[in-house]
């Protein structure tokens, strides 16, 4: 099938690599002419395990093209996603402009039947405003062109997308129309072959399933995340808990990991979105505030545990910090912790040492050169000189470490691990103070 996704960043780069994998014509649209340059020369913007091969052996075999023209990707593809952002406007409700914009640039050039897809995570009701938007566009011009718009959310993690595309548990799609229909079976029919994962539904209940399952994630962080703050009040081990609670198969294991809050692209902004949909509707989602305030409340926890630690004497301060990204196997930074805990420490008067396998690229793009921070190209040379290790990432190069040699390089042996990745009683027999989330002391 011809295809065309509107947008190059991590959905619509995977997306399209991984449908030009399985035989279609897919060309990737972007507005961002550099992004579209570099991919054209095989490079791929983003850190993403296993998409540049994917990327580079389909654009050899032709099947997956990119471009900066919205006309030429309107007139490529009988299926147009839209995969671009919807980060959050300033009430928390998400930003359509760059969706709509899609909309009205397909309503603009085309000239076929087209079925527009949109994958980007979307309020209800957007998929009318998306129709509206084409249809005036149409009118605008006074062409009379049939489409379809159907909600096609993505449920891919960064770190694990090119997975959880090709085997992800469901294929999601909102439309009512039997002619879509088919052609999404279609399309998806590869992905589709050991169990029937597509699920048809309405527009708005595809939308909604969307946020719902960001938000029941963002949930189980967060209630985990209490009960270690409670767990540290009451001398109990969360970590113990964890198995105690995960066995039951009600619970699960999965999702319930304490630590120093969520972050990245999705749950901070998907949350928020459902709430001002909830409020705007009349029907205010309690939880879901209560969910995004102790989220914000535990990505400041390091700072105050590490403050504690040090007797509030921060300015001056070395602190080495062990993970940038919001987690493992990305470069992503949007609204990880390390940045909230980085701010806190830079006001405080401290200066960072800093080492991430993965992202410090991306931290040096966003502070870009400051003398209070230094970005460490290895692991052990962030600890030099530094008064205190915090962690705020659980990459796996994290796990194994030497606690001596901890305890040796520190200037003073204190360690905050945000991710709960020792066991205390390793890292104290090093000689070194350590502080977990939810592990009985109560700093
Ligand atoms: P992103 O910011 O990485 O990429 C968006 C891309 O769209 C950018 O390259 C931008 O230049 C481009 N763009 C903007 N306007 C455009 C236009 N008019 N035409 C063509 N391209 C345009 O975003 P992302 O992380 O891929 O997320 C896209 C959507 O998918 C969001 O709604 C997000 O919530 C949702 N989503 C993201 C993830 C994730 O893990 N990142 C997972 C599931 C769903």
């Amino acid at each position: 099938m011809k295809i065309t996704i509107h947008g190059s960043g991590y959905v619509g780069l995977v997306t399209g690599a991984c449908l030009a994998d399985v035989g279609h014509d897919v060309m990737c649209v972007d507005v961002d002419q550099v992004k579209v340059a570099r991919l054209k020369r095989g490079e791929v913007p983003i850190f993403e395990p296993g998409l540049e091969d994917l990327i580079r052996h389909n654009m050899e075999d032709e099947r997956l093209t990119f471009s900066d023209s919205p006309e030429e990707g309107v007139a490529h593809g009988l299926l147009q996603f839209i995969a671009v952002g919807t980060p959050p406007d300033e009430d928390g409700s998400a930003d359509l402009t760059h969706v709509l914009g899609v909309a009205r640039t397909i309503g603009q050039h085309m000239d076929g039947y087209r079925v527009i897809i949109n994958k980007s995570t979307v309020p209800v009701g957007t998929a009318d405003k998306v129709h509206q938007a084409v249809a005036d566009t149409l009118e605008g011009r006074q062409a009379e062109v049939d489409f379809d718009v159907c909600s096609n959310p993505e449920f891919l993690k960064e770190g694990a997308a090119i997975e959880d595309f090709s085997r992800g548990a469901r294929i999601v799609i909102g439309t009512d129309s039997d002619k879509v229909r088919k052609l999404m079976r279609e399309c998806y029919a590869p992905y589709s072959r050991q169990r029937d994962k597509l699920m048809f539904m309405d527009v708005r209940s595809a939308e909604l399933t969307k946020y719902a399952a960001n938000a029941m994630l963002a949930t189980k962080i967060s209630f985990i995340n209490e009960i270690a703050n409670l767990a540290e009040h009451l001398g109990a081990d969360v970590e113990q808990v964890r198995h105690g609670i995960g066995s039951d198969p009600r619970i699960g294991y999965h999702f319930i990991y304490p630590g120093c809050g969520y972050g990245g692209s999705c749950f901070p902004k998907d949350v928020k979105a459902l709430a001002r949909t909830a409020s705007e509707v009349g029907a205010p989602a309690r939880m879901l505030q209560a969910v995004e305030t102790v989220n914000d409340a535990q990505k400041t926890r390091l700072f105050d545990k590490l403050e504690l630690a040090l007797h509030g004497n921060l300015k001056g301060r070395t602190i080495a910090l062990w993970g940038l990204a919001f987690k493992p196997n990305t470069d992503d930074m949007r609204e990880a912790p390390s940045r909230v805990l980085m701010e806190q420490l830079w006001q405080a008067g401290a200066r960072i040492q800093a080492y991430d396998p993965e992202a410090s690229a991306e931290c040096h793009r966003i502070y870009g050169e400051r003398s209070d921070l230094c970005l460490s190209k290895q692991r052990d040379a962030a600890l030099e000189g530094a008064d205190a290790l915090v962690i705020c990432t659980e990459w796996k190069a994290f796990r194994t470490v030497d606690f001596d040699k901890i305890a040796r390089t520190l200037n003073h042996p204190l360690v905050i691990d945000g991710r709960n990745l020792f066991s205390p009683e390793d890292v104290e027999a090093a000689g070194l103070e350590y502080y977990a989330m939810g592990r009985g002391a109560s700093l």
